[in-house]
C-alpha cells in the first residue's frame, strides 16, 4: 500500500512518494519520513487484521498509531468508525467518518458508514473541526 500514498516534501513542497528515502526534487534526507510510512502501513494492517478478529480495543490501538503517522488516511478513519460503530459509540464512530470525508470528501464507503450511523455527509456537515 505505501507506493500510492504520496505527500508534499517538507523541504520543496513536491509530491513525493512515501516510501522515498530521499526526495527526487531538493535531495532532501527522509528517512525518517519513509520510516513512518512503512511503521503507519504496518500499524494499519495490524489494526485491520485484530479488527477483522473483533478485537476491537487492539484495533483502536492499532489505527490511532496509523492517524498518529497519517493523519489524513481516510480509509484508517474509516476503519476507527466502523470499529467504534460495532462498539454502538456512535459519536465517535460518527467524528470518525467525518474526518475520512474531510481528507476524502468522495470516498462513497465513507459516505455510506457516515449515513449508516446516522450522520449527514453533505459537506458543511464534515468540513466542522472534529475530534476523534
Ligand atoms: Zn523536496
Amino acid at each position: 500500500m505505501a507506493p500510492n500514498v504520496t505527500y508534499l516534501c517538507p523541504t520543496c513542497d513536491n509530491r513525493i512518494h512515501l516510501h522515498l528515502q530521499q526526495c527526487p526534487h531538493c535531495k532532501a534526507d527522509l528517512t525518517q519520513i519513509a520510516e513512518a510510512g512503512e511503521a503507519a502501513d504496518v500499524c494499519f494492517n495490524v489494526g485491520l487484521d485484530a479488527a477483522r478478529r473483533q478485537q476491537w480495543a487492539d484495533a483502536l490501538c492499532s489505527l490511532a498509531l496509523v492517524l498518529h503517522y497519517r493523519p489524513e488516511d481516510a480509509g484508517a478513519w474509516v476503519l476507527a468508525g466502523k470499529v467504534y460503530a460495532r462498539l454502538e459509540a456512535k459519536d465517535r464512530a460518527r467524528s470518525c467518518f467525518a474526518a475520512a470525508l474531510r481528507h476524502a470528501p468522495h470516498d462513497e464507503k465513507a459516505q455510506a458508514a457516515l449515513e449508516a450511523v446516522g450522520g449527514d455527509p453533505s459537506p458543511r456537515n464534515t468540513l466542522r473541526g472534529f475530534q476523534a
